[in-house]
């Protein structure tokens, strides 16, 4: 497939796009290049005003863009506007607190004086997925402008309006030509962007092949990279759970972005004392969510964001109940246009499934049941990913006990995982490396300079 918008909720194809030459490509790094040049001097008061005019753009025309989201990928109109709120709370938090993350912090050593700074490196790659088209990318874009950095973005290919839309908010907020650009390129051109002087570093979420792909070239040319990859992130539920509201948010916490997020629920692990209650209520709120036109507000769920990823994703639920699950709701393919898929629910799951190994991403949770504490916590770690973990109890020394045993890059007690820019965002194992959001975030692309003056 090239570099087009094709409506999942209808198969349309709305706008294709031609990828860029060698030579637009080149002119593209070469204005980067000359943009840092000049960018690196800026104050940082001018680059936090700038960021503050974007998260203004973005908040006024938050349904325009909510609507370019939605055509592209499907997701529900109210998700795809709150996504672009959150892109303005990204914005803002970075431009208000860059100064202070970025202040020079004295150290006192044998030498008259000596400091850590924080100077920019310079062109920074961000390779981006569609699910979260717009956000993905502020989280990366806000933090690295702030810190004096360029940004060139090659986004997923089939959300292209959403990429030039980026591109045209930070140019309209202020930000000098060249300081951010969309590069409308394919996979295959990302090697021959990593090789390039220009570039410094390189950050990707996406999948674990993409990140392994991107770490392998970014690793012969010596370049950093941070990588978010996938995830299948547990939701254990102990006995002393507020019942109700755990099943409230196991709904939101797997069906959210029709499922499609990385830091979604995917495996339901459930104490034997509430798994039969657990399960009749979820059962029935999921039986109660209505999947159809993303542009309704009526939607629950709309459609996934491409035929393929349907495909697989179906392909996954067939596979899992030849080896002996048992399905309990949804697994059919809907007739009719549009990549739609219904909630699923499924359970009686074997040791050394497919559900094991695998990322479920779309609307599937998978239901387990344990009779201990350390029992869910092995059941949870088995997965070769490590990205984020709610768990549900009361009960102190076992809220410690899930904070120290599971391997997460992030653990909620009695909340769904979600993220904030005020805290780190990033995964441990297959999940990935390095961290975004928070202070931790933005020294991810920096060069953390030592000074010593004697
Ligand atoms: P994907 O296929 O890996 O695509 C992500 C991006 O990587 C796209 O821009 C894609 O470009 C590019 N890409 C694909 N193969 C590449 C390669 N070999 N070398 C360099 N770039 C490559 O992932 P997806 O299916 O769009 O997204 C779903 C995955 O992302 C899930 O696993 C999900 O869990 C993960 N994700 C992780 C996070 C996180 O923060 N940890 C957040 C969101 C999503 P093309 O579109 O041109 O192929």
């Amino acid at each position: 497939m090239g570099i087009a918008s094709i409506n999942p909720a209808t198969g349309d194809t709305i706008k294709t796009f031609t990828a860029l030459s060698d030579a637009e490509l080149e002119a593209k790094l070469e204005r980067a290049d000359r943009a840092f040049g000049q960018y690196r001097h800026t104050m940082i008061v001018q680059r936090s005003r700038w960021l503050q005019n974007a998260a203004d753009i973005l908040e006024q025309k938050a349904q325009t863009f909510g609507e370019i989201i939605t055509l592209e990928m499907g997701k529900p109109i109210a998700q795809a506007v709150a996504e672009v709120n959150k892109c303005a709370l990204v914005c803002r938090y970075y431009a208000d607190n860059a100064a202070e993350f970025l202040a020079d912090r004295p150290v006192a050593t044998d030498a008259s004086f000596s400091y850590t700074a924080y100077h920019p490196l310079g062109a920074i790659l961000a390779v981006m997925p569609w699910n979260f088209p717009l956000w993905q990318v502020f989280r990366f874009a806000a933090p690295a402008l702030m810190a004096g950095n360029v940004g060139l973005l090659k986004h997923a290919s089939n959300v292209p309006q959403c990429a030039l839309a980026v591109e045209s908010i930070l140019s309209e907020a202020g930000f000098p030509s060249g300081t951010f650009q969309t590069l409308l390129v394919g996979a295959d051109r990302v090697p021959q962007l990593l090789a390039d002087d220009r570039i410094q570093a390189a950050t990707l979420t996406g999948s674990e092949g993409a990140g392994i792909s991107l770490a392998q070239e970014a690793g012969k040319n010596l370049k950093k990279t941070v990588l978010e990859l996938g995830g299948s992130d547990p939701f254990i539920v102990m006995g002393s759970a507020n019942l109700e509201a755990a099943v409230s948010t196991a709904v939101t916490a797997r069906m959210l972005n029709s499922g499609q997020s990385c830091i979604a629920a995917k495996r339901f692990i459930l104490h034997n004392s509430i798994a039969e209650e657990f399960e009749r209520r979820f059962l029935a709120k999921l039986k109660a969510l209505t999947v159809g036109d993303p542009l309704s507000p009526e939607s629950d769920l709309g459609p996934l964001a491409t035929s393929s990823i349907r495909d697989e994703l179906h392909q996954q639920v067939q596979r899992l109940l030849k080896q002996g699950a048992q399905l309990r709701l949804g697994g059919e393919l809907p007739a009719g246009p549009g990549n739609f898929y219904p909630p699923t629910l499924i359970s009686d799951i074997p040791s050394g499934s497919l559900a094991d190994e695998e990322e479920f991403f779309g609307p599937v949770a998978l239901l387990f049941r344990v009779s201990t504490i350390d029992e869910a916590i092995a059941l949870a770690n088995r997965v070769p990913y490590g990205l984020g973990a709610s768990a549900w109890t009361t009960v102190a020394p076992e809220q410690q006990q899930f904070i120290s045993e599971l391997e997460a890059g992030a653990v909620f007690i009695n909340s769904m995982v979600k993220s904030d820019p005020r805290l780190p965002f990033g995964g441990i194992k297959k999940s990935g490396y390095g961290r975004e959001l928070a202070v931790e975030g933005i020294q991810e692309f920096v060069n953390i300079k030592t000074v010593v003056i004697d």
